[in-house]
């Protein structure tokens, strides 16, 4: 089969041919139909994120269909339309148990990092990630699913609580989860103000459903939020972006507000008055993935096109060195996606 591999870090992304994997007890072989291509992969390719095996096929945002099934395995078929999430869990730790398997006490690392991914055309998945990718979603689409909307779906629901008619700031909202949390935020109906830089993503804000749009670079967060929310300040807070934009979401938060931290690439150092989080009963919580059920639930969500999966464009695996270079540039709206069986993504 074809596929892309890097054999060295930062270094070029090279098609080559190896053989198709054959899936073990618990396994199941996935004809790749689409993968998509995010930051992640940079920073794992750069290795500046978790260390991986080299040579290795990356990614990780998977669609594709059944092709073989190993031992144990049954309760998939050949043919079956399938997305993955992409955390290597257990199975049977307190939180597997509790179905927060994000937080795996035997966390064995992701698919495209710690085991081939999706940057080839076939590729074998543990059959406990997979959730049936709905007819109506064509395969791009459902590259999309666990990563860049399961992760603010678990985000925004399971950590934040977030309720009808909240006010709510995305920060990051212009990048492929901030697009996605604006419309899983509005289709929860809350009201929501989306935080980037550049003209380009606050359209795009606005066109996820963000009533307010504001760019640091040009104005002040702090007051465009006061001016939002007449005073009050907002009930939640989605931080994609860290210390870079806390300072100014922490001032934000209404009493009783909920920030939930899930990325922070601007720097690890935030300091905080601890009497600010008790006297206004502010909560600041983690949220990292998706978990499989989640992911069944956003399946359905975008099956119902409560949810639009925002793909930017479509290529050949030839592509995946330009892939990269445009997030770095952070000029894609929504996800690139690879598709390495051809063209037909349906
Ligand atoms: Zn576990």
């Amino acid at each position: 089969m074809r596929a892309v591999r890097l054999e060295e870090f930062g270094g070029s992304l090279i098609v080559a041919e190896v053989p198709v994997p054959q899936p073990g007890a618990g396994q199941v072989l996935v004809e790749v139909r689409a993968c998509a291509v995010d930051r992640f992969d940079t920073a794992i390719r750069a290795q500046v994120r978790e260390r991986a095996e080299l040579p290795l096929i990356l990614g990780h945002e998977i669609s594709g269909v059944v092709a073989g099934v190993g031992e144990g395995a049954d309760r998939w078929r050949e043919g079956d339309r399938v997305v993955t999430s992409l955390y290597l869990t257990c199975g049977y730790c307190r939180w597997c148990r509790r179905g927060r398997e994000t937080i795996c006490e035997n966390f064995g690392g992701h698919i495209g990092v710690n085991v081939p991914g999706g940057y080839a055309q076939y590729t074998v998945l543990p059959a406990s990630n997979l959730v049936g990718l709905p007819e109506s979603v064509d395969f791009p689409a459902g590259s999309l699913l666990a990563n860049v909307i399961g992760t603010p779906f678990h985000a925004l629901v399971k950590r934040m609580r977030l309720t009808p008619a909240e006010h709510l700031i995305v920060t990051g909202g212009g990048g492929g989860v901030g697009l996605h949390a604006i419309q899983i935020g509005v289709m929860l109906g809350a009201r929501v103000m989306g935080v980037d830089l550049g003209a380009a993503k606050l359209a795009a804000m606005r066109d996820a459903g963000a009533e307010w749009v504001v760019d640091p670079g040009e104005s002040d967060l702090v007051a465009a939020a006061q001016e939002w929310t007449s005073g009050i300040g907002v009930d939640g807070v989605l931080e994609l972006v860290g210390p870079a934009t806390m300072p100014a979401t922490l001032q934000s938060l209404a009493k009783g507000g909920r920030m939930v931290i899930v990325g922070s690439h601007t720097g690890s150092d935030w300091k905080i008055d601890p009497g600010l989080i008790y006297r206004n009963e502010w909560e600041i919580l983690g949220s990292r993935n998706v978990t499989v059920d989640e992911l069944s639930t956003v399946a359905t969500l975008v099956d119902n096109g409560r949810i639009r999966p925002i793909v930017a464009g479509l290529h050949p695996l030839e592509d995946a060195e330009i892939l990269h270079q445009r997030v770095l540039d952070g000029v894609v709206l929504g996800r690139d996606v690879l598709l390495p069986n051809g063209e037909s993504p349906g």
